[in-house]
């Protein structure tokens, strides 16, 4: 028999994250319409405990609302705006856009990740009327049926790890249309790492970074690049090493965590890379500063939690940062810089 594909463990992460944020919706905690279509057999899943539903609460309100003043910021300047979402696995982040109050701000969708993920994505898609509505008529498969486009949205196969000048390739012009540029330098953009730089080395995140910084600062004029990234950190301590111990027993290793310790450390990723700002904020520290007190109270009576302390270790233990690159002598805007 031929050796296990190591890289398949690290693809299979993205059935956790779907299936936990089906369980979320379950029991109300999320409201997205469009996750059941891209798990398979949803009926039948089982629910998840109540402390990660209150994680993927936490996660998704902060990432989501990121997202809205990012399009937001854009739409004051009279731009739509750009979103590429690396390692996207199965979000439904486009969709949710697509049929909100933003739709018409977003000039175009670009999602990443390795072709098997891709490939069973677009089944998923094409299987689904819901999923197919919003991508539109238009849409057209590419490299082998691996690679979707539509007017706004597309699906790219690539390994992240690769030298980005060839993974990122059919992000520079449609695969079968070399004249189009599908990421314009010129429009607001906004990078998603959501749970995927901690499966790369700190080098191959570094080179991946950088590559965007570059494509946008090569013109003087470029628009402000902004990115988003939600990830594991300071796991040297006895929890953070039991979590580690929970993904070996799953071939599932975790390159990227090392170098940051600390949520202080986090925002040192971008500011190294010519991004004018970063901050950071653990997801403890999101749900008690910044989460309604009306919307704690709801969560609260969703499900009984008898681990209470551990849920704080836990939500210790995520981060999201979020930074921007704005061209030379612009101005930042206070929400994001
Ligand atoms: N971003 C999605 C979310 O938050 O729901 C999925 C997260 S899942 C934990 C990690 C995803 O990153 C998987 O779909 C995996 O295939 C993808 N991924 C990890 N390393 C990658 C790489 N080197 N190239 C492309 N995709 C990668």
């Amino acid at each position: 028999p031929r050796p296990a594909d190591p890289d398949n463990s690290i693809r299979l992460t993205d059935n956790d994250a779907a299936i936990a944020r089906l369980s979320a919706v379950n029991k109300q905690y999320i409201s997205d319409p469009f996750i059941k279509s891209l798990v398979p057999r949803a009926h039948l899943q089982p629910s998840r405990p109540p402390l990660i539903n209150i994680g993927t609460h936490v996660r998704t309100t902060a990432i989501d609302d990121l997202v809205q003043q990012w399009v937001q910021i854009s739409s004051q300047t009279g731009q739509t705006c750009q979103i590429v979402s690396l390692g996207a696995g199965s979000d439904t982040r486009y969709w949710r856009l697509a049929t909100g109050p933003h739709k018409n701000m977003i000039s175009a969708y670009i999602e990443i990740d390795f072709m098997e993920n891709t490939t069973k994505k677009i089944m998923a898609i094409r299987k689904s009327k819901e999923l197919s509505a919003v991508v539109g008529p238009e849409a057209r498969l590419a490299l082998g049926g691996t690679a979707l486009h539509s007017s706004v949205y597309h699906l790219l196969p690539a390994d992240l790890r690769e030298t980005p000048a060839t993974a990122l390739a059919p992000l520079i012009t449609i695969a079968d249309d070399s004249s189009k540029l599908c990421l314009d330098p010129s429009i607001p953009t906004l990078l998603l790492f959501e749970c995927v730089l901690v499966y790369m080395s700190p080098e191959s995140s570094s080179t991946l970074i950088q590559w965007f910084s570059d494509y946008f600062s090569k013109l003087p004029q470029h628009a402000p690049l902004g990115a988003i990234v939600y990830e594991m950190f300071g796991l040297e301590d006895s929890f953070g090493r039991v979590m580690i111990n929970n993904l070996k027993a799953r071939n599932v290793t975790l390159p990227g965590a090392a170098p940051y310790p600390t949520v202080e450390s986090l925002p040192s990723r971008f500011l190294n890379l010519k991004f004018t700002a970063a901050n950071a904020l653990t997801l403890r520290v999101i749900r008690n500063r910044y989460i309604a007190p009306q919307e704690l109270d709801r969560i609260a009576k969703l499900e009984f939690l008898d681990e209470v302390e551990e849920l704080d270790l836990v939500l210790e233990h995520y981060a999201i940062t979020w930074s921007i690159m704005l061209p030379v002598n612009a101005k930042a805007d206070p929400a994001w810089g």
